[in-house]
């Protein structure tokens, strides 16, 4: 789970009071922070768990997005806390992260305000689906159903426009712990379930298990006298001694061999998610970026695409001009032909007349085509080679996923 929100909102305080109520916290962790909060005679807050937890790991760390796991209720939950919206976009568009739904913390006594919206435009764009709106602060407006009701229906205007399902709506407070695990006895008019019972009941079958193979080659190298193809099984599964086809070139082969490190273990299947090498019955030329799939449920190759972007760069998405660009291990030059739609991050409304480029924080839907054919899918198929990266001289100046793929056509200028 990916949790989202403006800055202030609470979003640390809720996960380290989730951390806390559901004893997900060392014991030492615990008594540090409460030991740091009464030597600086400071009052205990609870986004100190979540900052002691997060310490050690920083040091350490190559992507700005954090994680850590909570268990209730028999299931393991993940929690991605992006400290900013563009590192938590950067890092879900170029694959590091993946979430099956997200929390959005909203202050209930603020509203939505900018920020708020466009992290729920970026939900969108990233293709989650399951929305929990955690309602914080409670306390702050009293716990008042005429407020939760003014805030619901602001909730459901902004997700409905985004053509998201506002299905969880919570009021609770992280700071006093109402409504986290426990039915608050202040909300005793809120007639949906706290906010654990609600995260345990989301949909988690759209595992990438159960998707279509998707091996993007990473590396090809030699280890004794083989030749082994490396690279993370982005989703569905590997057999040993199917028939494989790789994208986009076409050719075919079967696998010989699964080797994992240390080498006495050769599985005979390899699931979604794991990093492995594989050795090929014939030895066909082959090369990193290639992604290997079952011929009966393929990629999509092809040039021309209809994509909703998200631009982050400082300088504006110019037409035609050549981006590098990025989606699994393939890489290229990609232009944008045709700019269809850009949308105001303030209002989520349709900028008119349709801008000619896009500027940092926009969101549009544009035409691309890249230099030579790729393979990948569309994203409502294969999340994780359905999102793509422009790069801008070496640097993420936005991302996107795939909507269409079209017939590629000579432009006209
Ligand atoms: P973040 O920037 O979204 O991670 O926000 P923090 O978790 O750091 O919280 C910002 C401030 O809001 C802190 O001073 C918290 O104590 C306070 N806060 C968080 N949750 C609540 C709540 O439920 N009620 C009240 N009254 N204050 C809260």
């Amino acid at each position: 789970m990916v949790f989202a929100g403006h800055v202030d909102h609470g979003k640390s305080t809720l996960i380290g009071r989730i951390l806390w109520d559901t004893d997900s916290v060392p014991k030492e962790k615990k008594e540090a922070a409460i030991a740091y909060c009464q030597k600086n005679r400071i009052e205990f807050e609870y986004a100190f768990l979540l900052d002691s937890l997060l310490e050690e790991r920083t040091q350490n760390i190559t992507i700005d997005v954090t994680e850590v796991n909570f268990f209730y209720g028999q299931r393991r939950f993940r929690i991605i806390d992006a400290p900013g919206h563009l590192e938590f976009l950067k890092n879900m568009i170029s694959g590091a992260t993946k979430a099956d739904a997200a929390v959005l913390v909203i202050d209930s006594s603020v509203g939505i305000g900018e920020q708020t919206k466009r992290h729920a435009m970026l939900l969108a764009l990233l293709g989650i689906k399951q929305i929990v709106v955690a309602l914080n602060k409670f306390d702050l407006v009293h716990y008042s159903p005429q407020a939760y009701k003014i805030l619901h229906n602001e909730c459901t205007q902004l997700l409905e426009k985004l053509e998201l399902p506002c299905n969880f709506v919570i009021p609770l407070s992280a700071k006093s712990g109402e409504n986290i695990i426990e039915r608050s006895m202040h909300l005793s008019w809120y007639e949906g379930k706290p906010l654990l019972e609600t995260l345990l009941g989301l949909d988690i079958s759209a595992s990438p298990e159960n998707s279509p193979l998707r091996f993007p080659i990473q590396d090809v190298f030699r280890f004794d006298e083989r030749r082994l193809l490396a690279g993370r099984i982005e989703s569905g599964k590997l057999q040993c001694g199917e028939l494989i086809t790789f994208y986009p070139s076409g050719k075919k082969s079967k696998v010989k061999a699964i080797h994992h490190w240390p080498p006495e273990s050769s599985p005979q299947v390899v699931l979604a998610g794991k990093s492995t090498a594989i050795q090929l019955e014939e030895e066909i030329f082959v090369e990193r970026g290639e992604i290997i799939a079952h011929e009966n449920t393929p990629p999509i190759v092809a040039t021309d695409f209809f994509a909703r972007i998200f631009w982050l760069g400082d300088q504006p998405l110019v037409l035609g001009a050549p981006y590098t660009f990025r989606l699994a291990t393939q890489q290229g030059i990609a232009r944008v032909l045709q700019i269809q739609r850009v949308i105001d991050a303030m209002t989520l409304e349709d900028l008119q007349p349709v801008p000619m480029e896009v500027k940092k924080n926009e969101t549009a839907e544009v035409i691309f085509r890249t230099s030579a054919p790729i393979a990948c899918d569309l994203f409502e198929n294969v999340q994780t080679t359905g999102r793509f990266v422009f790069a801008d001289q070496n640097r993420i100046a936005g991302g996107g996923i795939i909507l269409k793929a079209l017939p590629s056509k000579p432009v006209h200028e």
